[in-house]
């Protein structure tokens, strides 16, 4: 006989982690306790020993039958307990008052299996039901108002429990035991079809889906809440409609998502890899980006200038049941909002905003809390990578090697905005919530932060932020009080994201791969090679800098980068092609002047817009219509099997190694002259930005002794740069460290800015 004491920690709480163990105690005639704490799940068991070693065994293992399929073990503690004698059951025993905020809240998850099978079977009491979940899966972060997470302080207070549904929630043996959301069509929410003008269609539901499947059909365009908010939806095969969809949404040009009925569908239009199968299936149901099949039925306005496609599967039930209706087999989903601003949640405001782009409102009485967006991967050199962190991943925390001293706020950047708590070993990650330029994402942020901040209760006493002065989110962190305030440089942030994400300290060599960050010198740096801790930082080298004209309008136009970084007589010889991507003569000639005279201009290391230089040099276009058009144009032409590139040098000045861009420029001029093949120039362009970086990181080992190179920026957004950089890289004997739990692109500084933060903390608190 034996008695053990487990603590489990991860995401353990809130998706059917309990019930489990109980079953999984009865099935090894084990006695003892299960219950919820402060840091994650206690269990007691008592029994024979071989019986108490199976049961460790088998908690980890999620190839057993019925294992919750959201249930993330990440640490397990045991310790041995003396025998209770006359003990003869097992029981779930209650919770401690306080739990772990943190893993109280989940993150949202696709319908289950087993929820499935009983949305289509028609004697059950769900049969059709959108909102069938249990707690293998359903929303959980995006109707979290309050913790503890019960259901009272989520949205679904507003639904009082039926005798069915609360027979379930309170039976231990049920899937649906303290499930928060159970609801069913007696207690729950319920769905309407609404037209443009607010007034109400349908109410049924199968009516409902069967004239919503109809309109779309019919090429209409239908606003759907989700989980996260309302997308935009329309036939993916019906060019007119998606032409609509374009001109209404005023969006020329950047790619949409889709949403296809099965795998199978999805196969028939792109190439899905076993990775990118796991991750569309995943419960997290991601979008993912995938290879185009040359022939495939979408129509070419839905993504054009890429060669590939942004996929996902029905993740909410009520997406399986309206791709359940005959002929709705891939859908364009893109996020409704209008231009930059927060994606729509609510439905007064959908109606309100959306009435000039919508046909068609399908919608819910169920109020999301948190508006999340869905979540964006892609598979680099075989493994998962996040380009957009959202919806199913968030507020999953990031584990640090030990507690923090102090309880920290990261601001994280303006673009691609997402803000950072540390608290004790854990990073807690917002979902992206935009660019912050935009008032209405902004007001957002500022709501989120406090929300978050509530949320996992946390009191930041020491806040991190850009060390851009004009940034809104230094602003907002400059002005909160009591609080120590942390600049941080933000490609410093970049590598110590990486250095997070591996839960490392350093140092390591950085090859960040960026478009535009505030440098300590005042220039705006972009592609860098630092040698960095979470403590300091070096710059070994970085692109040679070039003057940058004209502001905002910088990273549009393509021509203002190719003019600073040609020479004035590359200029004179240049005409014809300079003319080719800016016809306006006098706007050439003003943007020299300026850069000449240093009138609205920066020196920049920027590689984003190398990137925009070298696009419009080989011809794929003149302007970013939505960011990194050009680079993703470049990228999609890329040949493959070329290894040419151009020469790589480098020059040593101002104690730093600059990497000279004019080599790359002449050999783009010359293979222009000679009529190279596009394709063939963009694989070389790329080629010589890989062969460059990887100097840099040769230069970098040598002057430091350090072997590990850490990649980060949002230019390895890039997959082909990232997965020849990567090679190359190994090749050379590097280890690589690439990003696992967040962005490569600005996504993950604020992860960086709180890593760097708590170290400081740490130091200090050392040295005092
Ligand atoms: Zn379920
Ligand atoms: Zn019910
Ligand atoms: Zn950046």
């Amino acid at each position: 006989m034996k008695r053990v004491q487990l603590t489990l920690r991860g995401r353990v709480q809130g998706v059917g982690c309990r019930p489990f163990i109980y079953r999984l105690a009865h099935t090894h005639r084990l006695t003892g306790q299960v219950r919820n704490d402060v840091r994650g799940v206690l269990i007691e068991i008592q029994g024979p020993s071989a019986a108490v070693a199976a049961f460790v065994d088998e908690l980890r293992d999620r190839s057993l039958d019925g294992y919750p399929a959201l249930l993330d073990i990440v640490e397990l503690a045991s310790e041995k307990k003396p025998v209770k004698p006359g003990e003869s059951a097992f029981m779930i025993a209650s919770s401690d008052a306080a739990g772990d905020p943190v893993s109280q809240v989940t993150a949202d998850a696709a319908t289950c299996g087993d929820c499935l099978r009983e949305l289509f079977e028609p004697a059950d009491f769900r049969y059709h039901y959108p909102f069938i979940n249990c707690t293998r899966c359903g929303p959980r972060y995006s109707i979290i108002k309050s913790i503890p997470y019960d259901r009272p302080n989520t949205t679904m207070a507003d639904f009082a429990m039926c005798v069915k549904c609360q027979g379930q929630y309170r039976d231990v043996e049920d899937r649906r035991f303290h499930a928060q959301p159970v609801a069913c069509p007696a207690c729950g929410p319920q769905i309407t079809l609404l037209d443009a003008a607010g007034r109400v269609l349908e109410t049924e539901t199968d009516r409902v889906l069967a004239v919503c499947a109809k309109l779309l059909r019919d090429g209409k365009i239908a606003a759907i809440k989700g989980i996260g908010g309302f997308h935009l939806a329309v036939d993916a095969t019906d060019d007119a409609a998606v032409r609509r969809l374009r001109q209404r949404k005023h969006r020329d040009a950047k790619p949409f998502a889709m949403m296809a009925a099965t795998l199978e569908e999805i196969r028939k239009h792109s190439v899905v890899g076993a990775e990118e199968e796991r991750l569309l299936t995943s419960a997290a149901s991601p979008i993912v980006l995938l290879d185009k099949k040359e022939t495939n039925a979408i129509a070419p306005l839905v993504a054009f200038g890429t060669n590939r496609f942004g996929f996902m599967l029905p993740y909410a039930p009520l997406h399986h049941l309206l791709f359940s209706e005959p002929g709705i087999d891939v859908l364009v989903m893109t996020s409704a909002n209008l231009a930059d601003e927060p994606l729509i949640c609510d439905n007064e405001q959908a109606l309100e905003e959306l009435d000039i782009v919508a046909d068609v409102f399908l919608m819910h009485n169920r109020q999301i809390y948190r508006q999340l967006d869905d979540s964006v991967m892609h598979v680099v050199s075989g493994r998962p990578s996040f380009l957009r962190r959202a919806r199913g991943y968030v507020p999953s925390p990031i584990y640090r090697a030990r507690p923090a001293k102090r309880e920290i706020f990261a601001a994280g950047p303006d673009l691609k905005n997402t803000f950072c708590f540390v608290k004790d070993d854990q990073f807690i990650v917002s979902e992206h919530i935009g660019d912050l330029a935009d008032s209405r994402v902004y007001q957002h942020y500022v709501r989120s932060v406090a929300h978050l901040a509530e949320l996992f209760q946390v009191r930041p006493q020491i806040v991190a932020c850009d060390l851009h002065p004009g940034y809104l989110s230094t602003y907002f962190a400059a002005q909160m009080k009591d609080v120590r305030l942390v600049p941080i440089q933000h490609h410093w942030a970049h590598a110590a994201s990486v250095l997070a994400d591996a839960g490392k300290d350093g140092p390591i060599i950085a090859l960040i791969a960026d478009g535009t960050g505030y440098g300590t010198d005042g220039a705006i740096w972009g592609c860098e090679c630092l040698i960095a801790s979470l403590t300091e930082f070096e710059r070994v080298g970085h692109l040679q800098y070039y003057p940058l004209a004209g502001g905002d309008k910088a990273s549009k136009e393509a021509i203002r980068p190719l003019l600073g970084l040609l020479s004035p007589e590359d200029i004179d010889r240049s005409t014809g092609i300079l003319t080719a991507i800016e016809p306006d003569a006098n706007k050439l000639d003003l943007i020299c002047t300026q850069i000449e005279k240093g009138l609205n201009t920066v020196q920049t290391s920027s590689l984003g817009r190398l990137f925009d230089a070298a696009a419009a040099l080989i011809g794929v276009g003149a302007s970013n219509r939505f960011e990194a058009e050009l680079p993703i144009a470049l990228e999609s032409i890329a040949a493959k099997g070329v290894n040419e590139a151009h020469p790589v040098e480098l020059v040593e000045s101002e104690g730093a190694l600059q990497w000279c861009f004019r080599p790359i420029l002449m050999g783009l001029l010359d293979d222009l002259q000679k009529k190279t093949a596009a394709p063939v120039m963009a694989a070389k362009f790329h080629n010589s930005v890989a062969s460059g970086l990887l100097e840099l990181a040769k230069a970098a080992r040598q002057r430091g002794g350090i072997n590990e190179a850490a990649l980060s920026g949002g230019v390895f957004c890039n997959r082909y740069l990232a997965e020849r950089m990567i090679r190359l890289l190994q090749d050379e004997g590097f280890a690589v460290l690439w990003k696992k739990a967040v962005p490569v692109n600005d996504g993950g500084i604020s992860l960086g800015q709180a890593a760097i933060a708590a170290a400081l903390c740490e130091k200090s608190l050392r040295e005092d």
